[in-house]
């Protein structure tokens, strides 16, 4: 982690950490389960610590899916009976994969002692509780579980997908959407940054003229409003003082707090006024 951006004392707690075991519990299936391939297969490359999967837990197949859908799911699956082989005294530390297993109670007093799931089962792609439970100990539980998107006021919402209701980005006259508002939570950074560019062109194509004032205008109100923004400008000079605190091989030492990155501009700006 030397050679990573990681904030030093993150890294710090990560390295003396006791930790042994992780465990991963999905409320469905291995088919079910999100993960892209690049990501599960990066958990079989960790220096210190081996993935666990129970062989039990494994369908022999796929099963009805669109092509696309299929190629992935087949590849995770194949990923998965590789770790499914890989031996427990391997590494230090081992990352356990568990499927059917939904979380219903933290277990302990003033800390967290274990958690309590209950074994599901998949009905139309959807986790069923089977009135089986069971508990591991634990010592920190940390929640991933499901999305909400928050309506946007005017603007179309789609309950059930969790989205502003568009088509590829379009919402109405005058309004897109990109990013997980638009799509639902998939993806990674660079995809949104797809959707982005899309709208751009999209605008671009619908104001051709510039009939709208733009930057100048929102520039304007964020003054009105005395809002605080960050220009490309200054984010250059953020990420220069992030290099310029670094202990090499560390690329840049990254400010953890807002406060932080905004004490460069401040300090900056009292430079150039001095
Ligand atoms: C746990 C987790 C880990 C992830 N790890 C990675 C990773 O390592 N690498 C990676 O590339 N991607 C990662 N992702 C995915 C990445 O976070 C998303 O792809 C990305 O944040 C989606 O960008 P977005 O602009 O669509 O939405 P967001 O980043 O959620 O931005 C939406 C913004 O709109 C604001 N907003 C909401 N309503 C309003 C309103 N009415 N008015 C004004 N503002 C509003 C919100 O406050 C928010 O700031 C991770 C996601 C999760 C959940």
């Amino acid at each position: 982690m030397a050679s990573s951006d990681l904030p030093r004392h993150v890294a710090e707690a990560i390295r003396s950490s006791p930790l042994t075991d992780v465990y991963v519990f999905g409320r469905r299936g291995p088919v079910e389960a999100k993960f892209t391939n690049v990501e599960l297969r990066e958990m079989g490359k960790l220096e210190n610590s081996v993935p666990q999967v129970d062989a039990a837990q494994l369908p022999d197949g796929v099963g009805d899916l669109p092509d696309r859908d299929r190629r992935l799911k087949e590849r995770n699956l194949a990923t998965l009976r590789e770790f499914a082989a890989r031996r427990a005294d391997e590494k230090p530390k081992r990352v356990h994969f568990r499927f059917y297993a939904s979380p219903v109670e933290v277990l302990g007093g003033d800390r967290v002692e274990g958690l309590r799931l209950e074994r599901t089962r998949v009905e139309k792609g959807r986790a069923v509780g089977t009135g089986e439970f069971f508990d591991i100990a634990c010592g920190v539980v940390i929640a991933a579980i499901g999305y909400r998107a928050d309506p946007v006021e005017g603007a179309p919402f789609d309950g059930d997908r969790q989205i502003v209701a568009n088509t590829d980005g379009r919402v109405a006259d005058g309004l897109y959407a990109a990013g997980w508002i638009m799509r639902g939570p998939t993806g990674v950074i660079s995809s949104n940054r797809a959707d982005g560019v899309a709208v751009a062109e999209y605008i671009g194509a619908d104001f051709p003229q510039g009939e709208k004032p733009g930057r100048r205008a929102l520039e304007t109100l964020l003054g009105e409003r005395r809002v605080r923004h960050v220009s490309y400008a200054d984010w250059k000079k953020i990420e220069a003082a992030e290099a310029a605190n670094a202990t090499p091989p560390a690329p840049r030492r990254k400010f953890v707090t807002v406060e932080d990155m905004l004490a460069v501009l401040d300090e900056a700006a009292a430079r150039s006024v001095g």
